[in-house]
């Protein structure tokens, strides 16, 4: 499953029975996951030979319950094949905080359910259930309220931004939202990518955030009722905090602390100093993205120490980058030792400008000017500014899953495709595919629909967001390798510089247009074959003839991609030409349209007459070779051209096994 499951790792499976461990055998494999079982089991389970897979199948020689107390802390999740009863009272006193848990999932041992136990939505059992299920074919079992409602969950709803939970009543905001209560949201930074894809009649109320900025009361105005709840995205750290409504704060990070200190100051002084600019400005520390300086502060023990402490990435310009920044409060005293007026306030700009929106000129984003603090006690002194940029850093890295869909309907779709799809964040396509696919969405989800003719920028938006820290389903029909979006994505990723890790990129195979038309009419792609596509967009039409006939003259079964659009009608009249001159008319020839959706047509022609039929985008165009056979309404291509006689069916000499 390979990333699909980077979120859980370490991960545990837990069996007690010979079927429960069988079960959870296959998904342990793929997910990379260590399966414990009892020592008594150990021989049952293990079959020889199998020391050298990958699997690692471990027996507990300790009770249980004192086994699960060692791995708690430091797994992400943990699967259990076993009564869901038993494996309450099992971690019952290993439970602390839905914030820090580990994900729990229960499956029975007849592999029908996959149970979300404990930790759904920020433990991440919800998604690992849908998971797993999808790998067993079984059901996933949710019974969080907003699963059923159709809406992200609130205390999710920032994760795919890296955003970080703040204070406030969390449990009171999720009632509501399952009460179906108005629930206002005040936005004032991050990302508003979640508010355009909720369902319709959901119960969020947008205030803008301009409108908020000044206004004295958080609550909504003119006559409106006062909301149940409200969720607060912000970078500040709002007082507003009132009984009578539940509220909940989101903090986007976007903040950047730009440092200027003297050699030496001390990590507890530049701690002191940024807590106090917080404070005085009423800012969340939770809100910050990063530190900035300059770069010859990049070995700085107190800046390196609180970074990795805060787990924060540290910035660092070069004076010549800071020097051309325009900053309120410049120094020429600053500007004698390190070459630039302002190392703080220049900084956090230019770490700001770094993630401003693309779509938007970059702006003075100084939020707050340089402070200088001192202390008798400690040693150095520092200097603090904070930029806000207006994109949020997410603190994550991106991935990019490209998959094909297959033909059309969900079950000729990979289940491991189908777990990609439902584990993005983001999910991008030509709209027939994604309306092909609407099944496995999932609330919450950013789905953006491209026109057909947009491929490009469908590959740059997938690489934007992922480059920003999202994991993006780019999808495809067929094969995504195959006349689809992988190669673009790639393609695209390369002329970026790409360094092949960041972001990651893993490709989910489909079913190709070749094979679902070839599995309708039976057997005609049995010997070597070829796929041409007719599409002169993004080919030179010279370059597609020479195939043609390239093709024609080998006799290689041909499978002919975009044969025919609304425009291009006269390339499939040249393709036909072509293979007249070196194959028979009578050659069998399958027109296959919508092949596995609800419009699909099929008809078995020749050579010669497949042009009665009609033939549109949606086409794919089969045409045999020199022994392909048509039988009642089954098209086959012999396996072999020796010891098969196509005409009498019969085999004359045997054969290398297939
Ligand atoms: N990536 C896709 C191909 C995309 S090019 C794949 O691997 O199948 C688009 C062409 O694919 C169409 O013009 C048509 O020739 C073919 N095609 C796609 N889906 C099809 C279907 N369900 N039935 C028949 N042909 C199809």
């Amino acid at each position: 499953m390979g990333l699909l499951l980077a979120d859980f790792q370490p991960l545990a499976a837990i069996a007690t029975t010979p079927a429960g461990a069988k079960r959870l055998l296959s998904f342990c494999q793929s997910a990379d996951a260590t399966l414990w079982v009892p020592e008594s089991l150990l021989d049952v389970v293990k079959t020889p030979g199998e020391e050298n897979t990958r699997l690692a199948i471990k027996a507990y020689t300790c009770p249980l319950k004192d086994h699960l107390a060692n791995l708690w802390a430091d797994h992400g999740a943990f699967v259990f094949s076993l009564a869901a009863g038993a494996v309450v009272r099992l971690i019952a006193p290993l439970l602390q905080h839905k914030s820090t848990d580990p994900a729990v999932v229960v499956v029975d041992e007849t592999g029908q359910f996959v149970i979300s136990l404990c930790s759904g939505h920020q433990g991440g059992a919800d998604q690992l259930a849908r998971l797993i299920a999808r790998q067993l074919g079984a059901t996933p079992v949710l019974t969080g309220a907003s699963a059923g409602l159709g809406l992200p969950a609130v205390d999710m709803l920032g994760a795919p931004f890296g955003w970080q939970r703040g204070e406030g009543n969390w449990t009171g905001v999720s009632a509501a939202v399952a009460r179906g209560e108005t629930v206002q949201v005040v936005q004032q930074a991050g990302s508003t990518l979640w508010q355009s894809h909720l369902p319709a009649g959901h119960p969020f109320y947008f205030e803008r955030r301009e409108e908020r900025e000044n206004a004295p009361s958080p609550y909504l105005e003119v006559g409106a009722a006062l909301p149940h709840a409200q969720i607060w995205i912000t970078p500040k750290q709002p007082l507003l905090i009132s009984s009578a409504i539940a509220q909940i704060q989101w903090h986007p990070r976007v903040l950047w602390v730009g440092i200027g200190c003297e050699r030496g100051t001390s990590r507890q002084l530049i701690e002191t100093a940024i807590q106090q600019v917080f404070k005085t400005h009423q800012l969340a520390l939770k809100a910050i993205a990063g530190i900035a300086t300059i770069d010859i502060k990049a070995d700085e023990v107190g800046i390196i120490e609180l970074c990795q402490d805060w787990q924060l990435p540290l910035k660092t310009f070069p004076a010549e980058t800071l020097r051309g920044i325009s900053v309120p409060t410049p120094s020429t005293i600053v500007e004698a030792e390190v070459g630039t007026p302002s190392v703080a306030e220049a900084a956090a700009i230019a770490a700001g400008n770094a993630f401003s929106h693309p779509l938007m000129p970059a702006q003075n984003s100084l939020l707050i000017p340089k402070q200088i603090y001192r202390d008798p006690e400690q040693p150095g002194a520092v200097t603090i500014a904070i930029a806000q940029s207006q994109q949020e850093y997410t603190g994550r890295t991106g991935t990019l899953f490209l998959i094909g869909t297959g033909p059309g309907k969900l079950d000729q779709m990979t289940p491991a495709a189908q777990t990609a799809v439902t584990q993005a964040d983001a999910i991008i396509g030509y709209s027939l595919y994604i309306d092909l696919i609407a099944p496995l969405l999932r609330a919450g989800q950013i789905v953006e629909s491209l026109p057909i003719t947009q491929e490009r920028q469908r590959a740059e938006r997938a690489i934007e967001l992922a480059n920003w820290g999202l994991t993006v389903a780019v999808v495809s029909s067929g094969d995504c390798g195959i006349y689809g979006m992988a190669g673009l994505v790639l393609e695209e990723l390369r002329a970026q510089g790409w360094d092949g890790k960041v972001p990651a990129v893993q490709v989910f195979p489909g079913i190709s247009a070749l094979q679902s038309a070839a599995s309708r009419v039976g057997a005609p792609l049995m010997h070597d074959f070829c796929a041409i596509s007719l599409s002169d967009l993004l080919t030179p039409w010279e370059v597609i003839e020479k195939r043609l006939t390239a093709a024609a003259i080998a006799d290689f079964v041909t499978a002919l991609y975009n044969p025919r659009s609304l425009t291009r009608t006269e390339q499939i009249v040249s393709a036909q030409q072509i293979f007249l001159k070196h194959r028979h008319p009578n050659t069998p020839v399958a027109i296959v349209r919508s092949a596995y959706r609800d419009d699909e047509e099929i008809t078995i022609t020749t050579l010669d007459k497949f042009k009665e039929i009609p033939i549109n985008m949606l086409t794919t165009v089969l045409i045999g070779n020199s022994s392909t056979r048509t039988h009642a309404d089954w098209m086959i291509t012999p396996r072999g051209y020796l010891g098969f006689d196509a005409e009498s069916g019969k085999e004359s000499t045997p054969r290398e096994p297939i």
